[in-house]
């Protein structure tokens, strides 16, 4: 199968893994990414790749010295289409890179479980927030990381932080000044709910997700949701429903926070 996918893309090149880097995503998926020797591929120089989830790596035998055909289509992160030389021995990564905590399976996917102490999920949240949420600027990888390292590493710690606060933590004057002024412009802009609900990054309730749960409730009466009111609503199975009770609950003290802050927020229309 995967012959035939490489004479009808061009874009598809022979590359040496180097080695494999682990990254620990905000739900805890820790996730393989190929380091390879570089290659011209589409235009572009491309050194890594990624290979989606562990269960491939293990597969599909990667590691330093394994060579496999690469394919860039559009924008999109190279991929893995083919193996033509297996690693002699599979790198498979045994501790979380972020927290050290030893990894568990789940299916397919290697999971670092420390979901609230580990550095990468908990940065990995807040920059999650403000990416979706979509209004402030400043607060990126780079901001986020040297926020957690001193120790504010919530939401509610953020955004109860002053300019000199931002200062302890390492800012300088300035930019200590324009994290605070943003905080401030990112509750007086007007933000649709659902897109301030799905910012959270609850587990089965994304972006449009929340909407389609909010054309059915309104978001303070989503402290009190049973598993059955969200199966009610059409899209929501029973085991995400009972994962998005789950995730609301575990999130609730959060949300309720930063919704006393008085955040701007139109509401999406009930159908
Ligand atoms: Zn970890």
């Amino acid at each position: 199968r995967w012959q035939i996918a490489i004479k009808q893309r061009s874009e598809a090149k022979e590359a040496t893994i180097k080695s494999i880097i682990w990254q620990t995503r905000r739900t805890g998926r820790v996730t393989p990414v190929l380091e390879i020797e570089p290659i011209e591929l589409s235009g572009a120089t491309v050194g890594r790749v990624t290979a989606h989830h562990a269960g491939n790596v293990k597969a599909l035998q990667l590691g330093k010295g394994a060579v496999i055909t690469v394919e860039r289509s559009g924008e999109v992160i190279p991929k893995i289409v083919a193996v033509i030389k297996k690693a002699s021995r599979t790198q498979i990564a045994k501790n979380c890179a972020s927290c050290s905590c030893a990894l568990t399976w789940q299916r397919d996917f290697l999971i670092c479980t420390n979901h609230s102490d580990c550095p990468a999920q908990v940065e990995n949240t807040l920059e999650h927030f403000f990416k979706i949420h979509g209004q402030v600027d400043g607060f990126g990888s780079k901001s986020i990381e040297k926020l957690v390292a001193a120790g504010v590493d919530t939401l509610e710690k953020i955004y109860d932080s002053s300019e000199e606060d931002f200062q302890e933590a390492g800012f300088g004057p300035g930019q200590s000044k324009n994290l605070r002024t943003e905080l401030d412009r990112s509750l007086q802009v007007e933000t649709e709910d659902w897109r301030f609900l799905g910012a959270f990054g609850i587990p089965q309730l994304g972006r449009g997700d929340s909407r389609r749960l909010l054309q059915h409730m309104r978001l303070n009466d989503l402290a009190k949701v049973t598993k059955e009111e969200i199966m009610a609503v059409e899209g929501f199975a029973e085991i995400s429903s009972a994962d998005i009770v789950g995730g609301l609950t575990k999130k609730w003290p959060t949300i309720k926070h930063m919704l006393s802050l008085g955040f701007n927020l139109s509401e999406t229309p009930l159908l």
